[in-house]
């Protein structure tokens, strides 16, 4: 298996997966806060305690990131408005109905999508390589096929 990059032959590459997780760094942090008042209704007393976890991503990192499964909640939402106008607002039933097809449709593609497209998606994340010089990001050929580019 050639590991060199295919557009400017160095040996300095590393997996994408690798450059995406070696640029995200979490920053956690604990706050405590302490609040006394004096209102109408007497004295109050408020303790707080918070826990806030950040993460900061190099650019490098962020062009490398996985792919990403598509979210069901934009098309559940809409089949949950249309679901909610039938009832109390009666004149609607056609927009209702339009929403609810349109939420049903964005719902079948997002589901088609994230069991066929995105596992295909994620394992050729998984094969691709970047080149630490040039930038250009191939996964490499199993046999004497030759890589195969995927862009920069
Ligand atoms: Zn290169």
């Amino acid at each position: 298996m050639s590991l060199d990059c295919p557009g400017c032959g160095s040996d300095n590459v590393r997996r994408l997966s690798l450059v995406y997780e070696d640029g995200l760094h979490a920053l956690g942090g604990n706050a405590q806060s302490a609040a006394v008042a004096l209102g109408t209704r007497g004295l109050g007393v408020q303790l707080g305690r918070s826990t806030a976890q950040e993460a900061i991503q190099t650019a490098s990192s962020a062009t490398a990131a996985p792919p990403v499964k598509t979210s069901y909640r934009p098309s559940l939402l809409l089949v949950f408005i249309a679901v909610a106008l039938v009832g109390p607002v009666l004149s609607s039933r056609a927009l209702a109905l339009a929403l609810f097809l349109l939420g049903g449709v964005l719902l079948g593609l997002a589901v088609r999508y994230n069991r066929t497209i995105w596992p295909s998606e994620l394992h050729r994340w998984r094969a691709t390589y970047r080149c630490q010089r040039c930038g250009r990001s191939f996964i490499p050929a199993i046999d004497a096929g030759g890589s195969l580019d995927v862009g920069a």
